[in-house]
């Protein structure tokens, strides 16, 4: 076989968050690697470009947690290196029906992990919170430290440039086609749809809502990620209450749990805005979306009306943005050697489903370990393995779900 690219120890495609992050931890390490972008690097085609996500330690699920409190330190030893800010860090409220189950597993996780928390009747939160939130009977407020938002084009672009500085190679506008071994030194080729080929001796796979297509094409596998167009909207806080949804002014990050499931983030990224937001989507195939963003129904009008007291105008928002998420069935990560011919060679990294991006700076550590030792420490994989979805089609089974 003829090379005309370059050789690397590690080659990391995709350029997103985890892919970004990936090669600044591969690259701290002092191997040799190279980052491959099929479109403009900082681009907002994928699921890491816009303005804000939210970081939470609230989980329903026992294994997330300790990965977001890794993750928060990670954060900030990245911004300390670059010497920017990317994390801005607040309180984070959860709300819901006291009854609702996976709320009820949040409260479990909070206990069994040690988090500090606070459990709020609807009083509590009116009080705490000086009227901004408003609960109706028999839900329940659940108040803790982690929270806050992340700036995501910014933060992947200070992983690229990290990337660099520790001597990663970065190249975009390279569309991987294939994946193939190479059998006469080991290691892999990677090659892309303008010719070119490149050498590793490992891989990374961190394609976002294109994993499925990718790895269809590569081996033949049909991984169970499916793209969801999703919609981010800001809506205009009125006049006279513009101050009191600001971080300075103590307003946390905010889940609401329920059908649907509502989030949102401190007024920060436009001026006089708040970011409320429906987690959820619309199947679609990544290279023929609709960039239309699409509203998801009078709920959250009425919700907006309701928890916030009238003070944000909930009619209809002021901004829409589109996004993608790769959903799993059970929404659980997936990440794992590729297997079959490629063994432990080729690590794949997604199915993020709408609540990756905090986590990705211990991604990047994870996939870093995988790649480059064959195991990771101090977070357990078993609830990501690709081998899941042949023992149950619908993967992990989560024991708070009805
Ligand atoms: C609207 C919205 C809100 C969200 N809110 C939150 C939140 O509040 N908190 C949170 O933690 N998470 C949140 N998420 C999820 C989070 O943003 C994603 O989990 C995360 O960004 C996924 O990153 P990624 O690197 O896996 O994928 P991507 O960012 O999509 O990166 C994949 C990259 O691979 C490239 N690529 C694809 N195919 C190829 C190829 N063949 N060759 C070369 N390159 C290729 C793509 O162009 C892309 O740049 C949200 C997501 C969305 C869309």
């Amino acid at each position: 076989m003829e090379y005309s690219g370059e050789q690397f120890d590690v080659i990391v495609i995709g350029a997103g968050i985890m892919g970004s992050s990936t090669a600044y931890q591969i690259a701290k390490r002092g191997q040799t690697v190279l980052l491959l972008e099929q479109f403009d690097f900082l681009h907002q085609l994928g699921s890491s470009h816009g303005e804000s996500r939210t970081i939470r330690a609230t989980y329903p699920e026992n294994y997330y947690s300790g990965m977001v409190i890794e993750s928060s330190r990670l954060w900030e030893e990245a911004e300390a290196e670059i010497g920017y800010r990317v994390y801005y860090k607040t309180a984070h409220f959860d709300m819901g029906p006291s009854s609702n189950k996976t709320l009820i597993a949040v409260m479990e996780c909070c206990e069994s992990n040690a988090i500090p928390h606070r459990v709020l009747t609807p009083k509590q939160v009116s009080e705490e919170f000086s009227g901004r939130f408003e609960l109706p009977e028999g839900w329940v407020g659940l108040s803790t430290e982690l929270g806050g938002v992340l700036k995501p084009t910014k933060a992947v672009s200070m992983f690229q440039t990290l990337a660099i500085k520790r001597g990663a190679v970065l190249r975009d506008n390279m569309e991987v086609k294939e994946i193939v071994k190479d059998d006469e030194r080991g290691g892999i080729v990677v090659i892309t749809s303008n010719g070119s080929r490149f050498y590793g001796k490992k891989c990374v796979v961190a394609v976002g809502p294109w994993m499925r297509k990718l790895i269809k094409m590569v081996m033949g596998l049909d991984l169970p990620i499916q793209p969801l167009h999703t919609t981010i909207c800001y809506w205009r806080i009125k006049e006279a209450y513009k101050d009191d949804f600001l971080m300075e002014s103590g307003f946390p990050s905010f889940a609401s749990y329920g059908e649907p499931f509502i989030y949102g983030t401190p007024s920060l990224e436009f001026p006089g805005l708040i970011k409320i937001a429906v987690h959820g989507g619309y199947p679609c195939d990544p290279d023929k979306r609709t960039w239309a963003p699409t509203l998801l129904g009078d709920y959250v009008s009425s919700w907006i009306e309701n928890r916030f007291s009238g003070r944000v105008e909930s009619a209809e928002p002021a901004v829409a943005q589109s996004c993608m998420y790769s959903m799993t069935p059970d929404e659980d990560y997936l990440i794992d050697f590729l297997g079959g011919d490629f063994g432990k060679d080729v690590v794949v990294a997604g199915g993020f489903s709408g609540h990756g991006f905090k986590m990705g700076p211990v991604i990047g550590r994870i996939l870093a370990d995988l790649v480059l030792n064959g195991e990771t420490k101090g977070v357990e994989l078993k609830h990501f393995r690709l081998g899941r979805f042949e023992e149950n089609a619908k993967g992990n089974v989560k024991e708070y779900e009805d």
